[in-house]
């Protein structure tokens, strides 16, 4: 089957300015994001006139060490954290991306996808524009040096031409920009640090660990400029509305962060809630796999008032499983990863709660680990949609044969994890719930979300990926 590995990522962006301690401010709020990204990070600052930028492979620790940090002085960072697919991975494609010009410098962080960036790179090199990553990111750099006038109209020309999902932290200068795409896809909030120190971040769980306070979310299409401790806002185009990831709330973000006001850890819970209304069953004990599952499976527990139990537990000191690159090496790390707790599992009627299923290989070998610690049941239920769908806008879901719900239904997929009952969340439901709770409306607003990977409804144009996915339907 065709791949279209090496367009996906899933990152994290973090932007201090005007502190004296912006380089270890940057240094914690970068690696309070790790959980976004753990292949590589960077940060740029200003040193001097110059920026200086240091990246490189690996995470937050081990690229920006105290030695590194100690050397330098500057009141001004953004940085980086990132995942990308095999394909994507060179060097040359760590982030910031960083240029000095003539007449300006220029630096930026991004997470996202650019659904155009092969009609935009193979116009701007057809005009004499050189790259020097394949990365989609340092694409608005390009554009804004193409364009004319002051960096107001440049940088309002520039983001019009892109179409896909950004949240951009930018530096120019002495500015810093927070800019988040007309979709409003991927997530960006800004906070206020001492007097005169403003923060930007893709997930508010950075502010805490800063000491910082939240302002609010970056809007959809809003570039927010700060410069010597001032705020300005504008829109660069006039029809924006809000289709937030539902994967941010799902799994992405850390319980502790809120985004567009609703809190994940109450999101997660909510969605929890949900599937035990939806799809009960009798059972001894509610368990969550972790640690993303755990507040759906409080919610599931809370609902049906079946006991909440530790029925597994994660050594902490094994890196996620999506990072291992091979399905061999997955599994392996699945079992590294997870143990049943045997004592409370044994003989029970298990209901399992995950949130959400990818490859099918986690949910498998967790059936496979409880059924083998003694449990009697085990029920599976997914705190989310059945993701049938490739994801195009900066998430690891790349392909159709690497999503198992879009090869089986739920019958054939509850067979393949030999659990004795499977059930996922409904789409609908969610999101009235999640509308519910922001707006305090259960019937309106029912598309402030993407959903595209769970129902295939993609909120931009697709460009070569559409050619993509067509061709991967007709094989199914
Ligand atoms: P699977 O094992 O089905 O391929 O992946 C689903 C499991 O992996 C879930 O337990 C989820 O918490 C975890 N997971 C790790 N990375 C990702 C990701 O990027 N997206 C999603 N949806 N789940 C992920
Ligand atoms: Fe998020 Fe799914 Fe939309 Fe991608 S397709 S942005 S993972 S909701
Ligand atoms: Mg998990």
């Amino acid at each position: 089957m065709y791949n279209i590995n090496g367009l996906n990522e899933e990152c994290g962006v973090f932007g201090i300015i005007n502190n004296k301690n912006a380089l270890r401010i940057a240094y914690y709020g970068l690696h309070s994001l790790q959980h976004r990204g753990q292949e590589a990070a960077g940060i740029t600052f200003k040193n001097g006139e110059y920026f200086e930028t240091i990246k490189g492979r690996g995470l937050v620790a081990d690229v920006l060490t105290d030695e590194v940090i100690s050397c330098y002085s500057t009141r001004t960072a953004i940085g980086h954290v990132r995942y990308a697919t095999a394909g994507g991975l060179g060097s040359a494609n760590v982030q910031p991306f960083s240029f000095k010009f003539y007449d300006e410098n220029l630096a930026l962080a991004h997470n996202g996808h650019i659904g155009n960036a092969k009609d935009i790179k193979k116009e701007l090199e057809e005009h004499g524009g050189v790259f020097s990553s394949t990365s989609d990111s340092e694409l608005l750099i390009h554009l804004l040096r193409h364009e004319k006038g002051d960096f107001k109209t440049r940088l309002i020309n520039s983001l019009n031409k892109l179409d896909g999902s950004f949240a951009y932290v930018l530096m120019h200068d002495d500015e810093m920009y927070g800019i988040r795409d007309k979709n409003g896809i991927r997530p960006l909030s800004i906070a206020k640090l001492d007097d005169y120190s403003y923060v930007l971040s893709s997930e508010t769980c950075a502010y805490s660990v800063i000491g910082a306070k939240f302002v609010r979310d970056v809007l959809p299409g809003e570039v927010v400029k700060i410069k010597e401790g001032k705020i300005e806002s504008y829109f660069y185009n006039d029809n924006c509305s809000q289709n937030l990831c539902l994967m941010e709330y799902v799994y992405f973000s850390r319980p502790d962060s809120t985004i567009d006001n609703i809190n994940v850890h109450f999101a997660r819970k909510l969605c929890g809630k949900l599937l035990a209304r939806q799809k009960p069953v009798e059972a001894d004990i509610v368990i969550g796999v972790p640690d993303s599952s755990i507040s759906a499976a409080i919610g599931y527990a809370e609902e049906s008032g079946i006991p909440y139990e530790i029925g597994l537990i994660k050594n902490k000191y094994v890196g996620r499983t999506f990072i291992q690159p091979t399905p061999e090496l997955r599994e392996k790390g699945v079992r590294m990863k997870l143990s049943a707790n045997e004592a409370i599992v044994k003989d029970k009627r298990i209901i399992m709660i995950d949130d959400s299923i990818v490859r099918g290989t986690t949910s498998k070998r967790i059936v496979q680990l409880l059924k083998e610690a003694g449990a009697k049941e085990v029920h599976v239920r997914i705190a989310s949609p059945a993701i049938k769908y490739p994801c195009y806008y900066g998430v690891d879901i790349s392909t159709y044969d690497e999503l198992i719900s879009s090869q089986l239904n739920v019958d054939e997929l509850c067979k393949f994890i030999k659990a004795d009952s499977l059930s996922f969340l409904e789409l609908d439901s969610l999101k009235k719930a999640l509308n519910n709770v922001k707006y305090n409306d259960k019937n309106e607003h029912e598309n402030r979300y993407c959903s595209a990977c769970f129902n295939g409804d993609y909120v931009t144009k697709l460009y070569d990926a559409l050619e993509v996915l067509n061709m991967n339907k007709q094989e199914l």
